[in-house]
């Protein structure tokens, strides 16, 4: 098989080893006679993966389940943006607003209770990320986004939440790199984007904090549902967890999350290097160096025109997939998760500077 060279926002690029391993697991899950889709979630072999995998996502991230609860839910990060206001927001939450999906996420919140937007990026167009982000001392929780996918901004440096639990939509750079994650109370992330296929979101939940939680919560929508049962309250999704814990074996594999960083330095350093060097031509977004993000890079040119014959291209010489810009703000994206690989980037650079010297 040729693999394109995939450049997909979400679902996106899984490492070949994991799509291998599940492919055979799909027909006959190790030497058992059925596929790792027919099992009971609650049968021995199937608990076994579950739990290796909720370790391992902590081991990955260098904490320990006496203080963290590890679930695997449905819903997406979607759902998380109404859960996490549900169980926990009393008096208020603070939500600083960097994007579309934190602006989702403050939508949810606002069903709930007082919501306030401590700090925005919408006056530049979401292109940089506040600094200095000052949260109420009385607020029973701070949530931010990490990564910005549509826009290709990160936070670089993790603010400053005082006393203030600092809650995470970490869905598209989650584990790309190391971060003192015990300063989070609680993590959530959509598989799709870094970790897995579509139909599962990771949630890391502080025990401490969960004793904070609500009462009233209807079941579904509980965190302690879940985590009394171990996140088997209901059917988990268990073909998505099998294949985010194959994408755990694998980062582990690279050397964790230091090997991982270096790797997607090095292919964003490639692409922000040339979009740098040839900026009469393509037009970074992202102009603050240090809110640039790892993961999704994005960048204009002069016209629309332009730009989609950049895409049609890009796909038509070199397979190259995925390349257009979120349909809200146009443009060229360029998402390079873990799992792409780095001459997957060295080819879009040779081409980028193939059409440009025909398209001056
Ligand atoms: C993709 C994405 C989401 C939405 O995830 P779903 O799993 O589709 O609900 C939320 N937040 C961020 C930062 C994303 O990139």
């Amino acid at each position: 098989m040729k693999r394109a060279y995939n450049f997909s926002a979400g679902p996106a690029i899984l490492p070949i080893p994991v799509l291998e391993e599940t492919a055979k697991a799909v027909v006959d899950y190790n030497n058992t006679g059925m596929s790792i889709m027919e099992m009971s979630h609650r049968s021995k072999e199937y608990d076994a993966v579950f739990v290796e995998t909720q370790n391992d996502g902590l081991k990955i991230l260098g904490l320990s389940s006496d203080e963290y609860h590890v679930l695997f839910l449905g819903g997406g990060a979607s759902l998380q943006f109404l859960m996490v206001p549900m169980n926990f927001l009393n008096k208020k939450a603070d939500y600083v607003s960097t994007g579309v999906w934190a602006k989702k996420a403050i939508k949810e919140a606002k069903w709930v209770g007082e919501t306030n937007v401590v700090a925005s990026s919408e006056d530049k167009n979401f292109n940089y990320i506040p600094k200095d982000v000052k949260f109420n001392p009385d607020a029973d929780y701070a949530h931010i986004t990490t990564n910005n996918t549509i826009y290709g901004t990160r936070w670089n440096k993790m603010p400053d939440a005082g006393n203030i639990p600092l809650l995470a939509d970490m869905s598209s750079d989650f584990m790309s790199r190391p971060l003192d994650y015990s300063k989070f109370s609680l993590i959530y992330a959509g598989a799709q984007k870094n970790i897995g296929p579509a139909g599962v979101t990771m949630v890391v939940i502080k025990k401490s904090f969960l004793e904070k939680q609500k009462e009233n919560v209807p079941t579904m929508l509980s965190y302690k549902t879940h985590t009394d049962a171990n996140s088997m309250f209901n059917t988990p999704p268990c073909l998505p967890v099998y294949i985010v814990g194959r994408t755990f074996k694998w980062i582990m594999a690279q050397g964790g999350l230091e090997a991982i960083e270096q790797n997607n330095i090095k292919k964003a350093n490639l692409l922000y290097d040339y979009l740098d060097a040839h900026s009469d031509f393509y037009k970074g977004t992202v102009t603050n160096k240090e809110d640039r993000s790892l993961m999704n890079i994005t960048w204009n040119l002069n016209t629309p025109e332009l730009e989609a014959k950049f895409v049609e291209e890009a796909k038509k010489k070199y397979n190259m997939t995925n390349l257009k810009g979120h349909r809200s703000v146009g443009g060229i994206r360029a998402s390079v998760y873990n799992a792409c690989p780095l001459d997957a980037v060295e080819a879009l650079v040779k081409f980028m500077d193939e059409f440009m010297k025909d398209n001056k």
